[in-house]
C-alpha cells in the first residue's frame, strides 16, 4: 500500500511525498503499459468520447497517471488531447516514472458514446423540479449559472450518457451526434499512442471506411482497441474486423485489445451492471480471438472482485518481498482478462475533489478577471498554453483567459497540482480503484517520492481554505 508520508508547503512550493514500504524501485519492477496488458493488470481511464471539459480532463489524467493507470482514453478533439497531454506533463514533472498511454476514441457510425444532450431552457415550465439537473452525473445541466447566467446543457461537460432524456416531463431533451471528419484523423493520431474504434455488429463496411483513414498511421500506434457491445454474430463480426485490419499479408504491428462494452454508458455503481460486462468478457475470451480482452461498460468497484471470483483475473500473491506475476500473455488464446477500463465510475470517484478545486479556484479567477477588465489581453505563448485550451464559451474557467502575465495570481489555479492537499486526496482516491486491479504488484512497482515545484515559481501555493 502506498501512503502519503508527508504533505505540506515550503518556499519552493508544495511538497508531496508518496512512499511504499519498498525502500527502492528495482528496474525490473517498472511496468510499461504493455507489460500491464500482458500480465492482466491493465487499467484504463475513460475520460469519455464526448467529454470535453478540459480542466477536468487535465486533472483526471494527472491524478490517474500518478495513481498508476496504464492508459487514458479521450475524445477525438485536439483541445481535449492537449488537455490530457498537459495532465501527463504535470505527472512527469511530479516524478511519475511510468506515464500511461494516451488513446483517442473514434466511431464508425451512430453510437451513444458520441452524442450530447440538448434542450431549450426557455421551454421549461416554471414549476418543473428539474430532474434533469439532479440526475446528471457530470453537472452538465445548469440554470442561471452564477458566472454567466447560462441555462441549459453545458456542452463541454455532457458526455451523452442519456440519463436526463427520459426524465423530462415535456420530453424536450434530445441528443445530437458528435462527429469528426476522416480528414482530421491523421493529425489526431499523430498526437496519441493508441486508437479505439467504437463499432457495432453488422457495420463492417463502415468500419472499413474508418480504418482506411486510420491505416496510414497504424504503423506508429502502440495499440488498436476495438470496442463493441454484444449482438447476434458478435464473434464472427470481431473476427472479420481482425482479418481486415491484420491480414496475413500485412499483419498489424501492434497488439489489439477487444473492449467488451457490456452495458454501454451505464455509469451504474451496482453489481448488475458489472455482471453484464463480465459476461460479455467471458464470451469474447472463450472465442480465443487474437488479442487482449479488456472490460468496459458497467465496470465499477464490483468488477475486479467478480473477475477474481470467477478465476478470470490472474491472482497476484506476495512471496517474500516479491509479488508474483501472471505468465505473460504473449500468445493467444489466454484464459485471463487483460484489464479493465473505467469511465463514469472513475470520474465520479474524483468529482467531489474536483468540485472543491472548482470552488476554490473559480472565485479567484473571477476576481482576477474582474480586476483586469481594462487590461489588454495577453498574447503570451506561455499563457496561451495554460489557458488557451480552456477557452470554452460555456465554461467558467475560460474567465481566466483575460489574466495577463503581469497578474499577481498564477493562471493555473484550476490545476490540481497547485493544491497539494487536493492532489493527494485525488491520487489516494484514484488508487483505491487502480490497486484493486493491480494488487500487490503495484506495491513493489512504485516507490515514488514526488517533490512538487511549481513551473511558475513566482506563484505561491494557495493556502487551504478555512
Ligand atoms: S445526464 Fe448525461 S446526457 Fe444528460 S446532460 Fe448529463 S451527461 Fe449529458
Ligand atoms: S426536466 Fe425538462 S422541462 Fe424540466 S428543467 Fe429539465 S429540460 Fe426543462
Amino acid at each position: 500500500m502506498i501512503f502519503v508520508q508527508a504533505l505540506g508547503s515550503s518556499p519552493e512550493g508544495a511538497i508531496l511525498v508518496l512512499c511504499s514500504p519498498a525502500a527502492s524501485v528495482r528496474a525490473t519492477d517498472l511496468y510499461t503499459p504493455l507489460q500491464s496488458l500482458r500480465e492482466g493488470r491493465w487499467f484504463k481511464l475513460i475520460c469519455g468520447a464526448s467529454f470535453q471539459h478540459l480542466p477536468a480532463i487535465r486533472n483526471l489524467t494527472l491524478a490517474y497517471a500518478l495513481a498508476g493507470a496504464d492508459c487514458v482514453d479521450v475524445a477525438a478533439d485536439p483541445a481535449v488531447i492537449h488537455a490530457a497531454q498537459e495532465g501527463l506533463q504535470a505527472a512527469l514533472r511530479l516524478g511519475c516514472d511510468r506515464l500511461p498511454w494516451l488513446m483517442v476514441s473514434l466511431n464508425d457510425g451512430e453510437d451513444p458514446h458520441f452524442r450530447k444532450a440538448v434542450f431549450d431552457p426557455a421551454r421549461c415550465p416554471a414549476d418543473c423540479p428539474r430532474p434533469c439537473e439532479t440526475i446528471c452525473p457530470a453537472q452538465a445541466i445548469t440554470f442561471d449559472r452564477s458566472a454567466d447566467g447560462h441555462s441549459g446543457v453545458i456542452a463541454s461537460r455532457c458526455y451523452g450518457c442519456g440519463r436526463c432524456l427520459p426524465l423530462c416531463p415535456i420530453q424536450q431533451i434530445t441528443t445530437q451526434a458528435t462527429a469528426i471528419t476522416p480528414g482530421m484523423i491523421p493529425a489526431l493520431l499523430a498526437e496519441v499512442d493508441a486508437v479505439e474504434i467504437h463499432t457495432q455488429v453488422g457495420r463492417l463496411s463502415e468500419f472499413r471506411r474508418l480504418w482506411q483513414a486510420i491505416a496510414p498511421a497504424a504503423s506508429r500506434l502502440r495499440l488498436v482497441a476495438i470496442s463493441c457491445p454484444d449482438g447476434d454474430g458478435l464473434i464472427d463480426y470481431l473476427r472479420s474486423l481482425y482479418d481486415y485490419i491484420s491480414p496475413p499479408s500485412a499483419p498489424l504491428a501492434c497488439p489489439v485489445v477487444w473492449q467488451t462494452d457490456g452495458r454501454p454508458m451505464s455509469g451504474d455503481i451496482g453489481d448488475g451492471a458489472t455482471r453484464a460486462t463480465v459476461k460479455l468478457g467471458q464470451k469474447v475470451l472463450a472465442a480465443g480471438l487474437p488479442g487482449y480482452v479488456q472490460l468496459a461498460g458497467g465496470t465499477n468497484r464490483h468488477t475486479v472482485p467478480k473477475l477474481h471470483a470467477l478465476g478470470l483475473l490472474y491472482r497476484q500473491e506476495t512471496v517474500g518481498d516479491h509479488c508474483t506475476t501472471a505468465p505473460p500473455q504473449s500468445s493467444f488464446p489466454s484464459k485471463f482478462i487483460a484489464g479493465v477500463a473505467y469511465g463514469s465510475y472513475a470520474r465520479v470517484l474524483l468529482s467531489p475533489i474536483l468540485e472543491r478545486l472548482d470552488a476554490r479556484s473559480a472565485p479567484l479567477l473571477e476576481a482576477v478577471s474582474a480586476a483586469q477588465t481594462n487590461a489588454p489581453l495577453s498574447n503570451s505563448s506561455s499563457y496561451q498554453s495554460h489557458l488557451g485550451s480552456y477557452d470554452s464559451p460555456d465554461d467558467p474557467v475560460s474567465l481566466g483567459r483575460s489574466i495577463t502575465p503581469q497578474t499577481a495570481i498564477e493562471p493555473s489555479l484550476a490545476h490540481l497540482e497547485r493544491h497539494a492537499d487536493l492532489l493527494a486526496q485525488a491520487v489516494a482516491q484514484a488508487r483505491t480503484l487502480v490497486t484493486q486491479l493491480k494488487g500487490c504488484a503495484d506495491e513493489s512497482a512504485v516507490a515514488v517520492a514526488l517533490s512538487h515545484k511549481p513551473a511558475l515559481d513566482t506563484i505561491p501555493i494557495l493556502p487551504k481554505p478555512g
